[in-house]
């Protein structure tokens, strides 16, 4: 049984437009789709961590509740961002991609990929291949190739896909419907993975008002962090990112699928991202100022080979120096603290 249900609208959302409400569709009491903005629809991607771990072991641990997939565009041809997993683990995602496009009446015109891990990536020739199946022009896939060992496994998965990606770069820009000049912008943030990509989203639609937002892909979940594989180059990306100034972050995975989990002020996260990492760095120095004397090289090995990225981070900012295969703070940082300013 379908349950079409109205949410009050974000505060983005025009107060004096008709379409006030915001849609959401639930099936015995499953979400299948939300509309998050009036331009914006949210598709669960289904692939929730615990499933994925028990099938292919500890891949992606932060999937959380799956890949939150989204939709932008009020025309008949619209944008997505991330596609959920492979066939046959996106069998529901498509079912509800669908159902979404068939009650909105609109195409994917394009796609864009965060990053090649395949709860991001996999989906893509699904979602061709269903609009071959409707006799419609299948999407462009954009996403930043660099032929890494998952980009490698999806294409190998699905081989036909290839022809249908173009490689993105930052800066980017394309219109996300053929309606209105609502632009997406690449924003290259490699230090999560060496491919991913944000995405930043504007737009100004005369009686919706202004939209800065960003989708930061695995840049920033609903967790309090997220590993990564470059720590000074995943700082330098959230510094960068912080200062284009966005309103409002999209997550794509999180704890609950309400608006208010998925929708969160770009200000605050970014601070309590960048925070998180400043503590655990001022903690290394701290430890490392408190060995100094104490000669615990047993524990202090253990310490920096667990936490060899921010190690490698206080070695680059100059905040330490190995002398004769022992750390320590150079004289002249003692008592450094990182902080947002
Ligand atoms: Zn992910």
């Amino acid at each position: 049984m379908q349950q079409v249900m109205r949410q009050t609208a974000s505060p983005n959302f025009a107060t004096q437009d008709n379409k006030k409400q915001l849609t959401i569709l639930k099936k015995e009491d499953q979400l299948i789709y939300q509309q998050l903005d009036y331009n914006i629809f949210h598709i669960p991607g289904e692939n929730p961590s615990n499933f994925l771990i028990l099938l292919r072991g500890f891949l992606d641990a932060a999937t959380l509740l799956g890949t939150n997939c989204f939709i932008l565009g009020s025309g008949v041809q619209r944008t997505m961002i991330d596609c959920g997993d492979m066939y046959p683990l996106n069998m529901k995602l498509m079912d509800n991609l669908l159902t979404l496009m068939k009650n909105e009446n609109f195409i994917i015109n394009k796609l864009f990929i965060t990053h090649a891990i395949p709860n991001h990536f996999g989906g893509a020739w699904s979602v061709i291949e269903a609009h071959q199946k409707l006799n419609v022009q299948p999407p462009t896939v954009f996403k930043h190739l660099d032929g890494n060992d998952y980009e490698i496994e999806v294409f190998h998965n699905t081989p036909q896909l290839r022809e249908h990606v173009k490689h993105i770069n930052d800066g980017d820009q394309f219109k996300i419907d053929e309606i209105s000049d609502s632009l997406i912008r690449v924003i290259r943030t490699p230090g999560h993975r060496k491919d991913h990509c944000s995405f930043g989203f504007t737009s100004n639609v005369h009686k919706y008002g202004l939209q800065n937002i960003l989708f930061p892909g695995d840049m920033i979940l609903g967790t309090p962090s997220v590993s990564m594989d470059h720590l000074d180059q995943y700082i330098n990306d959230l510094k960068r990112t912080r200062a284009m100034a966005f309103e409002k972050l999209y997550l794509v995975h999180t704890n609950g699928m309400d608006h208010a989990d998925i929708v969160v002020d770009a200000n605050k996260k970014f601070a309590d991202y960048l925070d998180y990492r400043y503590n655990r760095l001022n903690n290394m120095i701290e430890f490392i100022e408190s060995q100094q004397d104490l000669k615990d090289t047993v524990r202090m090995r253990l310490v920096l080979t667990c936490f060899n990225s921010h190690i490698e981070k206080l070695r680059q900012d100059g905040i330490i120096e190995e002398e004769f295969s022992e750390v320590h703070v150079k004289n002249d940082k003692l008592g450094f603290k990182y902080s947002l300013q």
